[in-house]
């Protein structure tokens, strides 16, 4: 505000209106219905720092998350997600032990100290190494894992004899396949080791210098600690926004529901390594979800748990007092969602988050914005409204990344791309099932549809492109952060504008015979 007066101050004050004043009057609203009003620019767009929080305790660089559908995220997808700085949760429509096993897959992609790595004995075979990629995944695209130490017992633990790695074996001729790996591996006299009282930082530095692979950690009695790979020192200089946690494993989230046997899946995810659990429900105002967050409570008090799906302030007050981390806002808002026409339940999605993150907000629970979004400004207008993340399904299908095979139709690249409640996903596993129903339920009532998407190309793409929009974005408004955007809000400098319908029309590309979109 500037000190001509009050005249001219209540000229500020009637221009646009602040969120309270958009969302008081008791209409229900969402992202196309309004816009926010530009404000001063005093810094470059990348400058603005888009940190924010996933749960209480889980800080991502990038407010983004791939839903936990099984069109959208499986390893490759969460890989990808956290790498550019988000979080992906894994859909559970599939069985404990596969959702499980992709936990795995993420939290040993990228590590510092590698704790468990694969290790072998001197008498195995060259064939034994190749087998173990079948078992273990994979370190890159398509690239098994090659770096084995060898020891005395073959475990962590033994006695450091020899390293075997891709170089060693790699021109082999099949008939060299029964070779035990003594006669193929690089001598313990050979290898550059490092102490287990060492610094990731020494530890990295050693490896640059040296010039190798891998640098096996001993103990004073030469004995195997741990691993340190150069290949995740690339992988920490290509993508600096990586969401990791202390070990500098990438963070991963899964979704389970509230049945008894899920008690079970929870239990294995925890083992594999999960950093956030998601309650996937329709409806999250239950005493079956709230049984869920306090059994995980006492049983994994360092597990974070998204409680949700809600879209009222009473609905909140209950997950929240119930102990969620944060909670997941959404009803009837996603793109392939018929749950609104069907149920006659749900609420506009802009309304949702802010009703619910405005009353979070006093908890310091963070509200992830869950369905609905179908352009990077949805993105940007949602943490406006006070969505610390937002998660997104339709946005990220149809990427390289996501489960299911690409195919042509009339000349069109796409991926299928179908609601967690369509009876096509229902049918492939009861996973899905539980999300919207109990299983004594003999007629299905189908929640979502089933549908195809066009090739967008790769995540690693794709998510950079959402980050420069929304940090575009944000220096329009004149904010440096998301949190400064929350503070904005907050105190009503934040301001917002109605559209119109014929608004609407005006703010997408008209009166044009014809147009090329490309957004990047
Ligand atoms: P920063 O990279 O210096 O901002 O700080 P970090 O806490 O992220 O990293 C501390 C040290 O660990 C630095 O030397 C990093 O290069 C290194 N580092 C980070 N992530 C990884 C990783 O995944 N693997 C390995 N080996 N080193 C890592
Ligand atoms: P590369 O030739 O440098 O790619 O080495 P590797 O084939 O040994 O793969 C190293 C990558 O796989 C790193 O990103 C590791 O963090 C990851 N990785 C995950 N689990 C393991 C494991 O058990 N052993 C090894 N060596 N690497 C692992
Ligand atoms: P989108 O980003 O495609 O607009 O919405 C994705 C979100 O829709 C998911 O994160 C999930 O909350 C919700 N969703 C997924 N499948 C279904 C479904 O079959 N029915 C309903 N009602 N919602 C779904």
């Amino acid at each position: 505000m500037n000190n001509l007066g009050n005249d001219v101050n209540n000229l500020y004050s009637r221009d646009g209106m602040s969120a309270e004043e958009l969302f008081g009057k008791g209409d229900g609203m969402t992202y196309n219905d309004f816009l926010i009003l530009p404000g001063y620019i005093d810094f470059t767009a990348e400058e603005v720092d888009l940190s924010s929080k996933l749960t209480k305790t889980i800080q991502l660089k990038a407010p983004l998350v791939s839903s936990p559908m099984d069109t959208v995220t499986e390893s490759a997808m969460a890989i990808a997600m956290a790498q550019c700085g988000g979080i992906g949760i894994l859909h559970h429509n599939c069985t404990p032990q596969y959702q499980a096993n992709e936990v795995k897959k993420v939290k040993k992609y990228e590590q510092g100290f590698i704790l468990d790595p694969v290790v072998m004995k001197p008498d195995h075979l060259v064939r034994d190494v190749f087998e173990s990629k079948a078992r273990h995944g994979f370190s890159g695209p398509d690239k098994p894992i090659f770096g084995i130490p060898i020891t005395d017992t073959g475990n962590i633990g033994g006695k450091l004899l020899g390293i075997v790695t891709a170089r060693d074996i790699d021109f082999l001729k099949p008939d060299k396949y029964e070779i035990p790996l003594m006669e193929v591996m690089t001598k313990r006299e050979d290898l550059v080791t490092g102490r287990s009282n060492i610094t990731l930082k020494e530890a990295n530095s050693i490896l640059q210098h040296a010039k190798k692979g891998k640098l096996p950690i001993v103990n004073e009695k030469d004995q195997l600690v741990s691993l340190i790979s150069r290949t995740d020192l690339k992988k920490h200089r290509e993508f600096p926004l990586a969401s990791k946690d202390s070990k500098k494993q990438l963070l991963v989230g899964a979704a389970i529901s509230t049945r008894e046997e899920d008690r079970e899946r929870l239990h294995l995810l925890v083992q594999a390594g999960v950093d956030v659990v998601v309650l996937d429900s329709s409806q999250g105002n239950s005493v079956y979800q709230i049984d869920m967050i306090k059994y995980i409570k006492s049983q994994f008090p360092e597990i974070q748990v998204v409680a949700g799906n809600v879209v009222t302030v009473n609905q909140a007050d209950n997950l929240i007092q119930a102990g969620a981390d944060a909670l997941r806002v959404g009803m009837g808002s996603g793109s392939i969602c018929i749950t609104q026409e069907v149920m006659a339940v749900g609420r506009p999605q802009g309304t949702a988050i802010y009703k619910t993150a405005e009353f979070a907000a006093r908890s310091g629970i963070p509200i992830i914005a869950d369905g609905g979004i179908s352009s990077v400004g949805h993105i940007t207008k949602a943490l406006a409204l006070g969505a610390s993340t937002v998660m997104m399904g339709s946005l990220l299908a149809g990427t390289t990344e996501c489960p299911g095979e690409y195919f042509f139709s009339d000349g069109v690249r796409l991926k299928k791309y179908r609601g967690m409640g369509s009876l096509d996903a229902m049918e492939a596993n009861k996973g899905s099932a539980s999300r919207y129903f109990s299983d004594s339920e003999k007629l299905k009532v189908a929640q979502g549809v089933s549908g195809a998407i066009v090739d967008k190309g790769s995540i690693l793409k794709f998510v950079p492109y959402l980050i420069a929009g929304i940090q575009h974005g944000c220096q329009d408004i004149g904010s440096k952060s998301i949190n400064q955007l929350v503070k904005m809000n907050r105190s009503g400098e934040l301001r917002f504008e109605k559209r119109s319908p014929a608004a609407q029309l005006e703010g997408n590309v008209h009166s044009l015979h014809s147009y090329e979109k490309r957004l990047f």
